[in-house]
């Protein structure tokens, strides 16, 4: 599903790797969690893995196909299957929640369909479904930039859910979310993908518990390299805190 093969991101030629060499695949029905200081490289990872960035070296494959190498339809394709749920939301605050949320399948419809759903939507029904099961029914008709952070990301999720992606990357999706409402949203990405093995989940995530409680598999980076790369169960609350201590002193395995 994915594979990231020695990748390393530079944001300047020559400058400090924000991914230096790292190696990652994920198989579908695998649920990751990205843990690590900021600057750790998570949400590099997350661009890359969804095509937004391409490596400075090394490559890329997203279902079997290197991101350097994507015809524009082939692009588009892949997007389609990839679901994102960005760190600041990536939504238009001037238009009502539903249109947000719809946003989700644009890639799907035709540019007539996607523009008509601006003014009569078609999916209402599925779009207030989703927007319960993140517990925001009520906001359907809001504009977006009336909601507060947390609600917010609730909808960028709502989204993603909609889009129903074979790949679901979130950046940290609960950051903004008190620890009830951050334990629901992830118990419905959980559950959005296993409701279909085929799919997997990446996110990155500070909350350790929650980490722990909620994937299949942890990956500990330091400086855009892998720290461990362990099965959930072999996780220890020991070595998320000495991931997190220290942090602007070098990792001392
Ligand atoms: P994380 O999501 O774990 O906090 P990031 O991937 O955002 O880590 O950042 C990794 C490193 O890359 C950091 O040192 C950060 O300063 C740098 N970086 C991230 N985005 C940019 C950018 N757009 N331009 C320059 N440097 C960046
Ligand atoms: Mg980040």
């Amino acid at each position: 599903m994915l594979r990231l093969d020695a990748v390393t991101v530079r944001y300047t030629p020559g400058g400090v790797a924000a991914v230096d060499n790292l190696h990652l695949t994920v198989e579908p029905g695998e649920r990751v969690a990205l843990v690590g200081p900021s600057g750790a490289g998570k949400s590099s990872i997350l661009a890359v893995a969804n095509g937004l960035m391409l490596p400075s070296s090394g490559t890329a494959e997203v279902f079997g196909v290197d991101t350097a190498a994507l015809s524009r339809r082939e692009h588009r394709a892949t997007r389609r299957r990839i679901g994102t749920v960005h760190q600041d939301f990536a939504l238009v605050g001037s238009l009502r929640v539903i249109h947000n949320v719809a946003a989700g399948r644009l890639g799907t419809w035709g540019p007539l369909r996607a523009l008509r759903s601006l003014v009569r939507p078609t999916d209402r029904d599925e779009i207030h479904a989703v927007l319960e099961r993140v517990g925001i029914p009520e906001k359907l008709w809001y504009r977006t930039d009336q909601l507060s952070g947390g609600q917010q990301q609730r909808v960028a999720i709502a989204r993603v859910l909609f889009q129903q992606p074979d790949l679901l990357l979130a950046d940290e999706p609960v950051s903004s979310l008190d620890p009830t409402r951050s334990k629901s949203v992830l118990d419905v990405l959980v559950e959005a993908c296993e409701a279909d093995p085929a799919r997997a989940l990446i996110t990155s995530i500070h909350d350790a518990p929650l980490a722990l409680s909620h994937f299949t598999r942890i990956v500990g980076l330091r400086d855009g390299q892998t720290v461990f790369d362990e099965p959930t169960r072999v996780v220890t609350p020991e070595m998320l805190d000495r991931l997190y201590a220290f942090e602007d002193t070098p990792f001392d395995p």
